[in-house]
């Protein structure tokens, strides 16, 4: 520990993020990419937008991006926001929503950056027991609290919890933001987003880093009531960094507008997954329902670790979590057809 680091400082634990390794002959199914590339059109606008105006400072308020979005939720533009990956947002929507009083509710099994942001600006939280196969209970979440964290689906057990679920916790939550992180919710779920004009304690999180398979650009979405919205541009314009850079605004348009090609590029995954699924419970694999792209596994009579440690050797990345209730799963990227054909030839010479 250094001397020169603050209290805050001493006391963080950081999110530790996927291994993004710089050998690239690794399949990569262990960060919940899209193994698909970015619709031609997205290059395009990135292409151009090089080439006309980086010599000037990015749109502040994002107008097209914004504009764009409302068109596609189906809302006015001042319940749309936008930035840097959901990531930001969600950096953002903690400090904007919650205070240290009352503790924020999420679940126990769940994506690790929410205690960390918790931590961060100093909030209590609870973790919420998920069931034997990382079900969430709605009324586990209908009691007193400072603000619930939803993902929908859930990372990283990809279970989906069905929207009349979600309408009970916003209807006995009515005083507290509930944010319903959405990062996955385009292979196969529905969307909270209709129910924003009903709730105005809803927000709805999403990004272009998976179904739209930018994960590189770093763009998100949030959907909500105004006063949400005017929450998150508080945190938001109190730094000068956080706007989204021209190139980033240029081919997220595109990608929002290029519909045909996310639909695309969707159904292939699904398909990829319905197929991985029925062959890795073929060699006695469980797997938990997954409406995300990813799955995830276990393996009655092999350690996950082992497993891991396996396909890393012969060059497929999956992750493996080192934590207590699911250190017997391995949590797997949906791949294209020939990489999960390939993941799945390694494990059958293993179980
Ligand atoms: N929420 C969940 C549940 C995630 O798994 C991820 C991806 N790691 C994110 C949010 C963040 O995605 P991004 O910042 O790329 O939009």
């Amino acid at each position: 520990m250094s001397k020169y680091w603050s209290k805050l400082t001493a006391s963080l634990v950081p999110y530790v993020p996927g291994e993004q390794p710089k050998d690239r002959s690794y399949i990569k199914l262990n960060t919940n990419e899209n193994p698909y590339p970015p619709s031609p059109k997205v290059i395009e606008a990135i292409q151009a937008a090089a080439n006309e105006d980086l010599r000037l400072y990015p749109d502040p308020t994002c107008d097209e991006l914004v504009e764009t979005l409302a068109d596609y939720f189906g809302y006015p533009k001042d319940r749309i926001f936008v930035g840097n990956g959901s990531d930001e947002i969600l950096a953002f929507a903690f400090p904007a929503f919650y205070s240290a009083d009352k503790r924020i509710l999420f679940p126990d099994v769940t994506y690790t950056f929410y205690p960390v942001y918790a931590n961060l600006y100093g909030l209590k939280y609870e973790t919420v027991p998920t069931d034997e196969r990382f079900r969430i209970q709605a009324s586990d979440y209908c009691v007193p609290n400072g603000g619930i964290v939803l993902p929908n689906p859930n990372a990283p057990t990809a279970r989906y919890m069905l929207v009349d679920q979600l309408k009970v916790i916003l209807e006995a939550n009515k005083d507290q933001v509930v944010i319903v992180d959405e990062a996955y919710i385009d292979f196969g779920g529905q969307s909270a987003v209709p129910f924003v004009a009903e709730y105005p304690n809803l927000l709805v999180v999403q990004t272009l880093s998976k179904s739209r398979s930018l994960a590189g650009l770093r763009v998100g979405m949030a959907v909500g009531h105004p006063d949400l919205i005017e929450g998150l541009n508080r945190i938001k314009n109190s730094f000068n960094s956080y706007t989204l850079d021209r190139l980033a605004l240029a081919g997220a348009v595109a990608a929002i507008k290029d519909r045909k090609y996310f639909e695309e590029t969707n159904r292939k995954v699904v398909a990829t997954r319905t197929r991985t699924v029925e062959a890795l419970n073929e060699l006695g694999f469980r797997t938990i329902e997954s409406e995300a792209n990813f799955i995830f596994t276990t393996h009655p009579e092999r350690s996950a670790e082992e497993l891991f440690l396996s396909l890393k050797g012969k060059g497929i990345l999956v992750r493996y979590f080192n934590k207590p209730r699911i250190d017997q799963y391995l949590r797997v990227s949906i791949g294209t057809d020939d990489e999960m054909r390939q993941f799945l030839e390694v494990l059958r010479d293993i179980v």
